[in-house]
């Protein structure tokens, strides 16, 4: 697969290499933007729908204002993956509130910026899908949801989630477990969070202050599906410790089992039958779904 060549500013496909930021951008600045991270499978784009749609949420939120509606921004994102190729890979779809120095919103020039780049992406080797991740937890907690709610997928509340990452990291594990200000299991520092116990799914809910993540939803979706049953609880590290099989989801992990956390072993600290068959309908899903590139 060829590199990417080009990346789309305000609706505008540019050589990579001449794709740059404004110096005043209040993203660069303060951090003031939003993010999706979104996947091509086979040629389509995986929740294309569903990404956009957070995307306007973030921004309903932030009260960030775009020039664009969601049905040109799902046009400008295909467009960017069509004119690099991208038939497989990563899209990262960046805005920021706009131009001007100073934090005072009034004072910026023109609408949102809009920034579409494409990558390829392969967060982590293929045996530790097969093996299960190693996850700690960190120190890092996740921000309250009345400070800054982690449903917004803004970008400067993503400082967090780097030192987070950095402390795993420095334990060498694969992910970190960010607990809430109350102690409670939110996320892992890119990915949500799955329990299996005798047969019957947990995952923390959205409003405990975590990332409402797309492959979360589809996950949810899927085991439903099979007959599964899905609960929403508040989540202790107890339940961890003591659940059958952990799994994470994300766009860029994808789904991805978890078999040790703070030295125990979760079950018999080998990914697990439902974590299994989750995984497998998962790439069945994004390999036979989305929206078409060409
Ligand atoms: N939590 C956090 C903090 C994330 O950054 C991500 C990745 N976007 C997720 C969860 C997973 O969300 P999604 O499935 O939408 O990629």
């Amino acid at each position: 697969m060829s590199e990417p060549q080009f990346a789309c500013i305000n609706g505008e496909l540019i050589p990579k290499e001449k794709a740059f930021v404004p110096l005043y951008d209040h993203g660069m600045l303060y951090g003031d933007g939003l993010f999706e991270g979104i996947r091509v499978y086979n040629n389509r784009v995986f929740k294309l729908d569903e990404h956009v749609a957070r995307l306007y949420f973030s921004a309903k939120a932030l009260n960030i204002e775009l020039a664009i509606d969601k049905t040109a921004m799902i046009a400008d994102i295909v467009k960017t993956a069509k004119a690099n190729g991208h038939v497989n890979g990563y899209i990262r779809v960046t805005v920021t509130r706009g131009e001007g120095l100073g934090l005072d919103p009034k004072h910026l020039k023109g609408k949102a910026n809009v920034y579409i780049s494409c990558e390829q992406l392969a967060l982590y080797p293929k045996e530790m899908y097969e093996n299960g991740l190693i996850v700690v937890t960190v120190s890092t907690r996740l921000p309250s949801p009345d400070v800054i709610d982690p449903r917004v997928k803004c970008t400067g509340k993503y400082i967090n989630n780097i030192m987070a990452k950095a402390e795993a990291n420095r334990y060498g594990a694969g992910e970190g477990l960010m607990l809430t200000r109350e102690g409670y299991v939110g996320e892992a520092t890119g990915d949500n969070i799955f329990l299996i116990k005798n047969g019957a799914i947990t995952t923390p809910p959205a409003s405990i202050g975590i990332l409402q993540g797309i492959t979360r939803d589809t996950v949810i979706d899927l085991a439903r599906g099979f007959g599964i049953a899905v609960s929403e609880p508040i989540i202790t590290q107890y339940d961890v410790y003591n659940a059958d099989e952990v799994f994470l989801t994300g766009t860029a992990a994808e789904v991805i089992p978890a078999v040790h956390f703070d030295g125990r072993d979760i079950g018999d600290g080998k990914p697990g039958p439902i974590t299994r068959k989750l995984i497998a309908a998962y790439r069945d899903l994004t390999q036979s779904t989305g929206t078409p590139v060409a």
